[in-house]
């Protein structure tokens, strides 16, 4: 089997297929080092995330994900109820979100200054309204949103046929305050307005890992964020060295490389399905090969693949997908403040990778801007969100941006 790309996505899968005892897969990812969008980097003072940051303790039902946890040494136990305990230096404290209307900032993203009791109740309208989508079954006994979505009952795939702003205009609920917070989580994790994203996707959002005040979850982080995630990857499925990523596994678990296994630095530029061959550049020998594989499993981004298929031959129409910018992450290195303090260059604890006054990471989503203008709001909120990442008892209240 080929796969194309090399971020998490990839990565699972050929996870998976050791797991099922596959190991006759080649991996073919077009950037000089495996991630994608969960890469990390290096500052002179700590690792940080180049995109995904961190990773939100999944819900009991996600077993793929809890087994791939305790593979990498994050879950560490289970409590007499049977719940995952994570590894105590993984765990982070909350985010501290907050938004600005004028020149203020407020806590939290849900604009409720000077809110009338019809907003709030529709506020609490909506809460209500999620706690019980939360909580029902469908009809197969399936939780409504689950991870993978897949795995989500049938029941209400439907609502994938209308947008967001369509339900909510549907159950009554016009307040722009709600409206500007639902807007807000659609653009952060869809990059989409809530017109355009379909309600399913939408409710999806607030839902599949159970309504967020409503569940007992961790938000679990390295120094450089989901690229621990990678490297323990890496490592379980064969293709990192050893000796680099062996603190990322639980004690006794052991691999095989498979170096030969992966093209670092090589685009896929076209498919042929019909005869299952692939056209691979390398961009350093500039060398151009084809691979021949009895099946191929696409985990790049989906807008390319048209580019690398025959005319006619995506299974989507044209110009069905369309794409808008993300987030855009920003790490900033700062002096460290006790010039004495110990400095670790030891590699075993995240906690003690992070100079505690040193690095951070913070991340604005850039349309959160735009979801204020769009908002006939009286002034327009803007929104912050920062993390700390060294865990910390109780969540800070984050100040600088
Ligand atoms: C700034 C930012 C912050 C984020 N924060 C979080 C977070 O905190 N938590 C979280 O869970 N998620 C977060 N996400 C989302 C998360 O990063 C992605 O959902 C996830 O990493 C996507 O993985 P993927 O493997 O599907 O795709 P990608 O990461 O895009 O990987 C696809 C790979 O395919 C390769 N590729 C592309 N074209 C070709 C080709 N022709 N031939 C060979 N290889 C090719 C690419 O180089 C890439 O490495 C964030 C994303 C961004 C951008």
């Amino acid at each position: 089997m080929a796969i194309v790309g090399g971020g998490v996505a990839g990565l699972s899968a050929a996870w998976r297929l050791r797991k099922a005892g596959l190991r006759d897969f080649y991996l073919v990812e077009l950037e000089p080092e495996l991630g994608g969008t969960a890469r990390g980097g290096l500052l002179p003072r700590s690792p940080h995330p180049l995109g995904a940051h961190y990773l939100p303790s999944p819900h009991p039902e996600c077993a793929a994900l809890e087994l791939l946890l305790t593979e990498l040494g994050l879950i560490i136990g289970r409590d007499h109820h049977g719940r995952a305990e994570y590894l105590p230096s993984a765990i982070v404290s909350a985010p501290s979100e907050r938004h600005q209307v004028g020149l203020l900032w407020h806590e939290g993203l849900y604009p409720d200054r000077d809110e009338t009791p019809d907003e709030a109740a529709q506020w609490a309208r909506w809460r209500e309204h999620l706690l019980a989508l939360d909580a029902r079954r469908g009809a197969d006994g399936r939780r409504l949103f689950r991870l993978p979505v897949d795995l989500s009952s049938a029941d209400l795939r439907h609502l994938d046929s209308i947008s967001l702003a369509r339900y909510l205009d549907d159950l009554g609920l016009n307040s722009w305050r709600l409206r500007w917070a639902v807007d807000y989580a659609t653009r952060d994790d869809y990059g989409c307005t809530a017109a355009q994203t379909s309600a399913f996707a939408g409710l999806h959002h607030f839902l599949a890992r159970g309504l967020e005040d409503n569940r007992d979850g961790h938000t679990l982080t390295a120094p450089d964020g989901n690229a621990r995630l990678i490297r323990g990857l890496a490592t379980l499925v064969g293709l990192a060295h050893l000796g680099e990523a062996s603190d990322h596994l639980s004690r006794g678990t052991a691999v095989t490389a498979l170096d030969d296994h992966l093209s670092l630095g090589t685009a896929v530029t076209a498919i042929d399905p019909d005869a299952g061959t692939l056209e691979l550049h390398n961009f350093s020998t500039k060398l151009r090969t084809r691979l021949h594989a009895d099946a191929i499993l696409w985990a790049a981004p989906r807008f390319v693949l048209p580019h690398v298929l025959p005319p006619g031959r995506d299974p989507l129409a044209a110009n069905t997908l369309s794409y808008a910018p993300g987030w855009s992450p920003a790490s900033s290195c700062a002096p460290a403040r006790e010039a004495s303090a110990p400095r670790s260059r030891g590699t075993t604890s995240p906690s003690r990778r992070t100079p505690r006054n040193g690095a951070s990471a913070t991340c604005s989503p850039p349309t959160a801007r735009i979801a204020a203008s769009v908002t006939p709001a009286p002034s327009s909120p803007t929104t912050s969100r920062s993390r700390a990442t060294t865990p910390r008892p109780s969540a800070p209240s984050a100040r600088a941006s």
